[in-house]
């Protein structure tokens, strides 16, 4: 995988105070990967040290009010050459520069105040539809013994548990709000398990409850509030689905975003608020783009064909009518299934970062499709899975 990181975040001395911002979290991710550094300020031959400067409206300006906008567009449009030659996935620059800020940067009132914003460099990368990060996402998301990744898994995809050198296990029904009554479905077990996986702290849950068994959606995210309660930051989700004919095909799929159909949502449930301070919660950017990319950069490395779609996920247990598919794909979706958006939803809410993985198991409306048949399929392309996983995990 390929990746774009500034100069300045691996320890090179090129910030306008002649210093660095050297961040362990980039250093490690640079390590793993193809990277191209960059520093669009050198590339325009600004001198080391120069006064600081900040973005006011659409212009750049030094603190003595020096308009320097023409340097820093020269600058960043030459880097962008060099960015093109080499194809990166990911962009890692450093958070508020007038150059590399990504979503924030300095006001222009030299106070420390940010306003909404990118950087002149980050903007002509975003016009590619690249994904560019902060070195704050990259600290964000780095797991630890106190932040492990939760990792989810649905029908098929559950043997993903036995890579796990396990510390210790949790049986489901010692979790709060897991329903005592519930039993496993044909390929589910329920016993989390805390440990490693290729030295990666994680938390991994083989199975799940639905909707569709007649439990209710905060029954249904109880995991995800356990995950959330043991410390986990990044969540990795995973399901079998069914997909839509047109606009994917079977096999492994990122997803991008959801149309909830179920008819329910965990947020409207008084209970979520011991642990939200609003339910009023936006749904923008759900399914981390950082993470998705990162997962396309793994299936790229791999050899893996890995597709990227909007999922719907419908209540069940009935699969699609001829007509409900037709719907869904004139509404845009690629994946449709019975599970994963409440869960999303919660982990969103409780500022989660998400990562949806699903294996396309057949054509959604199918009437040959039954849970077995799903999970035979899913079992066959299960070593791409978790050859995918893994790379995500190592790459975190
Ligand atoms: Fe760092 Fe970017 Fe500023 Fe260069 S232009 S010093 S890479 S923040």
């Amino acid at each position: 995988m390929r990746a774009l990181i500034s100069k300045c975040l691996l320890g090179v001395a090129c910030r306008y105070d002649g210093g660095a911002k050297y961040c362990n979290a980039v250093v490690d991710f640079a390590n793993k990967l193809d990277k191209l550094t960059v520093c669009p300020e050198i590339a325009a031959q600004l001198p080391v040290p120069r006064p600081p400067a900040e973005q006011q409206g659409t212009c750049v300006v030094y603190k003595d009010g020096t308009d320097v906008t023409q340097e820093f567009v020269d600058g960043a449009q030459q880097e962008l050459l060099r960015t093109k030659d080499f194809e990166p996935t990911i962009a890692v620059l450093k958070a508020k520069s007038p150059s590399c800020g990504v979503d924030r940067v300095f006001d222009g009132s030299f106070t420390g105040n940010l306003v909404l914003g990118d950087g002149i460099f980050t903007q002509l990368l975003k016009r590619e539809e690249m994904c560019v990060v902060t070195e704050e996402m990259l600290e964000d998301v780095k797991p630890s013994v106190e932040h492990p990744v939760a990792i989810v898994l649905g029908t098929g995809l559950g043997h993903l548990a036995s890579l796990v050198a396990p510390v210790r296990r949790i049986d489901y029904h010692d979790i709060d709000g897991f329903p005592m009554s519930a039993e496993p479905v044909s390929g589910h077990k329920f016993e989390a398990t805390v440990g490693t996986v290729d030295g990666v702290p994680v938390v991994v849950y083989p199975g799940r409850i639905h909707l569709y068994q007649g439990y209710s959606a905060a029954e249904v995210v109880s995991l995800v509030r356990h995950a959330h309660r043991l410390g986990c930051k990044d969540i990795i989700f995973a399901c079998a689905t069914g997909v839509i004919d047109g606009n994917a095909t079977p096999g492994l799929g990122v997803l991008t975003d959801h149309i909830n159909l179920t008819g329910a949502n965990p947020l409207a449930d008084k209970d979520m608020l011991r642990d939200l301070d609003t339910p009023f919660v936006g749904m923008q950017d759900a399914y981390s783009f950082y993470l998705r990319s990162l997962a396309q950069g793994v299936a790229k490395d791999l050899g893996i064909k890995l597709q990227e779609g909007v999922y719907a996920g419908t209540l069940g247990p009935s699969f699609e009518t001829a007509a409900e598919v037709a719907m869904l794909r004139s509404f845009g979706v690629s994946y449709v299934g019975m599970s994963t958006v409440c869960e999303v939803i919660m982990a969103h809410a409780l500022g989660m970062n998400v990562l949806g993985l699903t294996l396309a198991t057949n054509d959604a409306g199918d009437p040959t499709v039954n849970h077995e048949t799903i999970r035979i399929q899913a079992e066959k392309h299960a070593d791409d899975f978790e050859r995918l996983v893994r790379g995500v995990l190592h790459l975190l």
